[in-house]
């Protein structure tokens, strides 16, 4: 199973990045990036088309490969 992380932007803009993390081992995203411990409050992710939050293609990637 997995989860959604979000990671804070960094860049300047105000959106998170939302990765994938597995289970067994919720430090580390599906793309190899190391993210901080779940200090961010978690919302439920909603279809918004005006939703400026992203998600990593890399981890959305490496869930459809994976959940064959
Ligand atoms: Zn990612």
């Amino acid at each position: 199973m997995y989860e959604m992380r979000a990671e804070p932007d960094r860049t300047g803009s105000l959106a998170p990045t939302w990765h994938v993390v597995s289970k067994n081992d919720s430090r580390m995203s599906l793309c190899g990036r190391q993210l901080p411990a779940p200090a961010v409050k978690i919302t439920r992710i909603e279809e918004d088309p005006e939703s400026t939050e992203r998600y990593c293609s890399p981890c959305m990637t490496a869930v459809h490969t994976t959940a064959g």
